[in-house]
């Protein structure tokens, strides 16, 4: 059984992650979406509703399972959840020097998995969490970035904040 993981901080899940999450379940028997606890970004969304956002969002796919990583090392846990792969998504040079970087450290601390690239397709290739938080701040419609969710849920949130301004 090959089994993978897609780490990352979703904060929001976007149509480009949710992409790379149906191309990757293909590709492997069981896709662990792993949400991290990062301590070094202050996330927008709490790590409950990312985790209820990005549970609707892949709903559809079946080989999946989204689960939370507090202060673990992304190879040890791989290696917990019997993992030989970790799937990233490149979306073009910005992306490239950062995951080489994590991807040798990776190797370093761990040989036995193997780091596995999906390039973001052409469509969502420009699209990041925070571009849709920034659109979402100053009332843009983000429908065409997100799942109907994630829309709704920052739409709400946007609201609240202005109307306690
Ligand atoms: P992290 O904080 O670990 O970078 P993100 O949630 O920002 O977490 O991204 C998780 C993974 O998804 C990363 O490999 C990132 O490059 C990839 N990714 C983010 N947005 C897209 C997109 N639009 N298309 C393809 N891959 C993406």
């Amino acid at each position: 059984m090959k089994i993978a993981i897609y780490p990352g901080s979703f904060d929001p899940i976007t149509n480009g992650h949710v992409n790379i999450i149906e191309r990757g379940a293909k590709l492997f028997d069981k896709l662990y979406i792993v949400l991290s606890h990062n301590v070094n970004k202050n996330s927008f969304f709490t790590l409950e509703e990312r985790v209820e956002l990005t549970k609707q969002a892949v709903a559809h796919v079946e080989n999946i399972e989204v689960i939370v990583s507090e202060n673990k090392l992304t190879v040890d846990f791989a290696e917990e959840l019997g993992a030989t792969a970790i799937l990233r998504g490149l979306r073009g040079a910005t992306d490239f020097d950062y995951e080489f970087m994590m991807t040798l450290t990776n190797q370093k601390l761990s040989a036995s998995i193997e780091t596995v690239f999906l390039t973001a397709d052409t469509e969502h290739m420009y699209l990041s969490s925070s571009m849709v938080k920034e659109v979402a701040k100053f009332g843009g419609n983000v429908m065409k970035f997100v799942p109907k969710g994630v829309a709704q849920m920052l739409e709400r949130k946007f609201l609240t904040a202005k109307s306690s301004d």
